[in-house]
C-alpha cells in the first residue's frame, strides 16, 4: 500500500488550525498520511503527542516527521554536535509518541572535508544518537534524506550505506537528487536505478515500506533552489508515479509541494488512475 502524504497541516484547515484539526481536515479530503514539519523545532509536548496518535489512529492516518533543519552530524564544535544529536533524539523520542513511523534528517553538511572523513563522523553521531534507541524510540526509524546542494552530505549512496550499517532506511528525496544533479534523474529509467540502489543496499522487501520525498523543485548548478508545484516545474512526476506503481512501492510519498493538498491529491488521484 502506498500513501501519499501531505508535508504539514493542509492550508485549507480551518481556523485556529494545527496538527489535530489538519489531520481531521486531510482526512476529509481523502488524503491518508501526513508528515509532520518540526523543522524548526521539536515540539516538548507529550500531550499533544498523545492527541496525535489517538486521532491519527481514529482516522487511519500514517505519520512521519520532518526533524530541525539545525542539524549537523559533521559539525567540529563539540557543543554544536551534541546539540545537534540530541535535536534528533527529541525529534524520534517525539515521533514515538505521536505514532509516527519514521522521522527524516538532513545530516550534515561537508564543510569542505573529503566525503569518506565526513561519513565517519556521521556515522560516529548515528552511533550516539541509537544509543539509547530500544528504551526511548523502539518503533521509530531514522530516515536520513538525499540532499539537494553538492555541499550536503547525503548522497543516495551515503545515506543507503549508512541506512544499511544501522538497519533504517533512508528518505529519498527524488526532486533533490534531481535539482543536485542538475536535471537528472528525472525519467522512468532513472528513476528505476534508484530503486534497483535500494534493493541492492536494503533487499527488494525494504521496497514494501519506504519514506520519499517528492515535489517539483527550482535548481541551479549549485543545487536545489526551492520546491515548486507538479505543474510549474519540470518534473516528469506521472513517470514517477508509473514507475512507483510498476515497481508496487510501498509505504510513504510525502509531497512536499508548495502548495500542500493540492499537489498531494494530484499525484494520489493520478497514482490511483494508472
Ligand atoms: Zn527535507
Amino acid at each position: 500500500m502506498l500513501h501519499f502524504a501531505v508535508a504539514g497541516v493542509p492550508h485549507s484547515t480551518p481556523a485556529p488550525g494545527g496538527t489535530v484539526e489538519g489531520l481531521k481536515r486531510a482526512h476529509a479530503l481523502g488524503i491518508t498520511a501526513m508528515e509532520l514539519e518540526w523543522v524548526q523545532r521539536v515540539p516538548n509536548a507529550p500531550k499533544r503527542m498523545e492527541e496525535i496518535r489517538k486521532t491519527a489512529e481514529e482516522l487511519k492516518m500514517v505519520l512521519t516527521v520532518h526533524a530541525p533543519y539545525y542539524v549537523n552530524l559533521n559539525a567540529q564544535d563539540p557543543l554544536k554536535l551534541a546539540a545537534s544529536i540530541k535535536r534528533v533524539q527529541a525529534a524520534l523520542s517525539m515521533a514515538e509518541l505521536a505514532g509516527a513511523r519514521s522521522v527524516c534528517v538532513h545530516p550534515a553538511f561537508y564543510l569542505g572535508m573529503d566525503p569518506r572523513e565526513a561519513y565517519a563522523n556521521v556515522e560516529r553521531a548515528t552511533e550516539m544518537i541509537l544509543k539509547d534507541r530500544d528504551k526511548r524510540f523502539p518503533s521509530v526509524n531514522l530516515a536520513y534524506e538525499t540532499m539537494g546542494k553538492g555541499t550536503q552530505f547525503g548522497t543516495l549512496e551515503e545515506v543507503l550505506c549508512l541506512s544499511k550499517k544501522f538497519g533504517l532506511y533512508p528518505c529519498v528525496d527524488t526532486a533533490h537528487m534531481h535539482a543536485r544533479s542538475n536535471g537528472a534523474y528525472n525519467s522512468k529509467k532513472e528513476f528505476k536505478t534508484i530503486l534497483d540502489l535500494y534493493a541492492k543496499y536494503l533487499g527488494k522487501r525494504s521496497l514494501n515500506k519506504v519514506h520519499f520525498h517528492y515535489s517539483g523543485i527550482e535548481y541551479t548548478a549549485k543545487g536545489e533552489r526551492r520546491h515548486l508545484p507538479l505543474n510549474e516545474s519540470d518534473a516528469r512526476w506521472r513517470d514517477f508515479l508509473a514507475v512507483l506503481k510498476e515497481e508496487d512501492i510501498g509505504g510513504v510519498v510525502v509531497c512536499e509541494s508548495p502548495i500542500l493538498e493540492e499537489d498531494t491529491l494530484l499525484l494520489q488521484k493520478t497514482y490511483a488512475r494508472i
